[in-house]
């Protein structure tokens, strides 16, 4: 088969989008191709600042741990940087007084971490670190509008600078075409226009809205020796609430809800709104907290899965990743990890010295990188009550996985047996089928569901 993406011998790599996906992807085409350029439509500031073309940066983002190994292997030393920014790491279940499905969790040792801190920091720590390489090139301030070649080839990009009066097109020559321009991506589009198909999306979506605020605690929030809070909706309660600290005396604080029901973002709705949880502990936390700033929402939260891998007229030397190719209902804290696992596939599928390394493999090879993510989000948000879209329909089967993962979650609240494996899976650093170990089927299924704290766990051992 030929080497239809031409890597061996690309010489320019294009990617579109330069957040942590994009970012991330050309880290790893800068040891095939002879250059590569990011194109990003923002201009990027400076320092680790908000941005408009991301602006879910100013919500809750937790690197969970598949996501932060994979950062370190794709940029070695990355936690360390992280951490000597201030980034809090936060053990799980130790750290987090966390309710769901109507348990307070045991805070029992943790067997998972995250860490938390501002988005942007995080983003700009990728930015200085990739881009120190002087084979990767930035062009910013400038906005992708579509696509040189055929249905059959991509041959580069056509972009234009954005503001002071840029109207006029230019053409960036490319080998290689990533589209890492997130979960708004034109691609459908840019592919129309050179005549080739543009992928089928398979979409759920639960209605599911954030609004976040940075809070200052003070003396009057209650006492606890736990670092967050973690409120997790379902279906029999679909309201959310989150707290964790951002490493600079702060604390992000999101609230989430279905639609129809969104949480507001006026000051005092929000506050209010926090009322609905099914304990006071949040809203007792935000009355002795002050706020450091305005609510933010955001309502785009679909999961949304484009398939580049089923059949259609694809050109080759075109590729999605990130969100751009797989976005998840944020709730589940995944996107950024599966980016950074995409890029791991993409430097194993490039470099595989077994199988030519196709743009179909390739593709492939990076929609794999979310498949565990993937089923997670969706496999949850079907039983969401008023789901969307053609992925929340149920397959037979599912009611066994089901009813099986209910009894699992059940356990997790106070079994390190089950708990353990079971934020394993969630945190995709072990596969899903780690939920079926041995083990872990005894005890779903024959041990008694543990007791868990009466009260909201707010020192250790209660
Ligand atoms: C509310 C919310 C909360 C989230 N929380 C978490 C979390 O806790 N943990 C987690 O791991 N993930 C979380 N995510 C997901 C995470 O934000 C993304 O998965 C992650 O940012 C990777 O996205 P990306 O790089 O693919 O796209 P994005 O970060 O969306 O970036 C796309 C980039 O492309 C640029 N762009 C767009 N169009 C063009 C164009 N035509 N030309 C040039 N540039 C263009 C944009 O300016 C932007 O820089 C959350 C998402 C949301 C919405």
């Amino acid at each position: 088969m030929a080497d239809d993406l031409g890597h061996r011998g690309t010489r320019h790599a294009v990617v579109i989008g330069g957040s942590l996906a994009g970012l991330l992807a050309a880290r790893v085409l800068a040891e095939h191709a002879e250059r590569v350029t990011v194109v990003e439509r923002d201009r990027l500031p400076e320092g680790p600042d908000a941005r408009p073309g991301v602006p879910q940066g100013r919500h809750l983002h937790v690197l969970i741990a598949g996501g932060q190994q994979a950062l370190d292997e794709l940029l070695p030393g990355f936690t360390d940087e992280l951490r000597g920014l201030g980034a809090p790491r936060v053990g799980m279940p130790t750290d987090m007084v966390q309710w769901q499905s109507g348990q307070w969790f045991t805070r029992l040792p943790a067997s998972a971490h995250f860490y938390s801190g501002p988005r942007p920091q995080l983003e700009w720590l990728v930015r200085q670190r990739v881009l120190a390489d002087p084979r990767v090139e930035l062009v910013d301030g400038t906005e992708t509008v579509g696509l040189t070649g055929t249905a059959a080839r991509v041959t580069g990009v056509r972009v234009r600078e954005r503001g002071a009066g840029g109207r006029e097109e230019r053409v960036l020559a490319a080998d290689l075409v990533v589209d890492a321009s997130g979960r708004s991506t034109k691609a459908a589009d840019w592919l129309a226009a050179i005549g080739a198909e543009a992928p089928h999306e398979e979409t759920l979506d639960t209605g599911l809205a954030y609004s976040s605020r940075v809070y200052r605690a003070t003396d009057a929030v209650p006492a606890t020796d736990a670092l967050g809070y973690y409120v997790v909706p379902g279906p029999q309660q679909p309201y959310g609430g989150v707290i964790v600290p951002l490493g600079d005396g702060h604390h992000i604080v999101t609230l989430s809800g279905l639609r129809g029901d969104e949480p507001p973002t006026d000051e005092g709705g929000f506050e209010e709104y926090a009322k609905r949880l099914p304990h006071p502990v949040v809203s007792e936390w935000l009355a002795g907290a002050e706020p450091a700033g305005p609510v933010h929402g955001f309502r785009r939260t679909a999961n949304i899965r484009r398939r580049y891998d089923r059949p259609g007229r694809r050109p080759a030397g075109f590729l999605a990743t990130g969100d751009a190719l797989c976005a998840f209902n944020p709730i589940y804290g995944q996107g950024m990890a599966v980016a950074a696992l995409g890029a791991l596939a993409l430097r194993r599928a490039l470099s595989d010295t077994r199988r030519v390394p196709t743009t179909r493999r390739v593709q492939r090879a990076l929609l794999d990188a979310s498949a565990q993510a993937w089923d997670i989000s969706a496999g949850a948000d079907k039983k969401m009550p008023g789901a969307t879209g053609d992925a929340a329909r149920s397959k037979p089967a599912d009611r066994v996985t089901g009813w099986y993962l209910a009894r699992v979650q059940e356990r997790a609240a106070g079994d390190a047996v089950v708990g353990v494996p079971f934020r394993a899976a969630l945190t995709l650093t072990a596969p899903l089928t780690s939920l079926f170990a041995p083990a872990v089927v005894r005890a779903a299924l024959f041990s008694p569901v543990p007791a868990t704290p009466v009260e909201p766990p707010l020192r250790l051992g209660d």
